[in-house]
């Protein structure tokens, strides 16, 4: 029987929930005899791939760039898991929000800038006037709180998933309180 297809990679984050991940240490290696990396920062691997099993998704939509990936990711993966809070609530990108994208532009490039103050443009993804949570743009299988959530419930949740289980969400929400 082939192994499930496992594709892990971030939005608008720190990259923590993914450090996180990596925490896993010998056990990413166990994982991955249950399981096909398919696409990942941890791989070298460029385009999402089509037929993903389990997405595994940190970070919240920042950018126009951010809303294309989602769409994309929903698209070709049979389970989409909202990997960390900023993208089960927005968390730190979005404390953007209540001030808008111009003033905090500004207050970083400008205001606290002696020298040559101007805002970066240059192959740069247009920021959205509002960070959102991936459940705000698609459809979510399976939430992981924490910021970032610990190690042991990501293995938890993976072992679970890559064995065919759904992980119990009221157990996974305790870990965000
Ligand atoms: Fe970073 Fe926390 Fe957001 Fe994860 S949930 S990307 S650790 S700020």
């Amino acid at each position: 029987m082939s192994k499930p297809r496992l594709a892990t990679l971030w939005l608008d984050g720190c990259s923590g929930c993914h450090m996180s991940l990596l925490d896993l240490d010998e056990r990413l290696l166990e994982l991955a005899t249950k399981a096909d990396f398919v696409f990942s920062p941890l791989v070298d691997v460029k385009e999402f791939p089509r037929d993903v099993d389990i997405a595994l998704v940190e970070g919240a939509i920042g950018t126009d760039e951010d809303r294309e990936k989602i769409l994309k990711v929903r698209e070709r993966s049979r389970l989409l898991v909202a990997f960390g809070d900023c993208a089960v609530t927005g968390n730190v990108p979005a404390m953007r929000n209540p001030h808008g994208t111009c003033c905090v532009l500004a207050r970083a490039y400008h205001e606290t800038v002696t020298e040559s103050p101007q805002t970066p443009t240059e192959n740069l993804p247009r920021l959205a006037e509002r960070v959102c949570p991936i459940h705000e743009v698609v459809a979510v299988d399976l939430v992981i709180p924490g910021c970032p959530p610990p190690a042991d419930v990501i293995h938890e949740v993976l072992t679970e998933l890559v064995a065919g289980r759904m992980p119990d969400p009221a157990r996974l929400s305790r870990f965000g309180q």
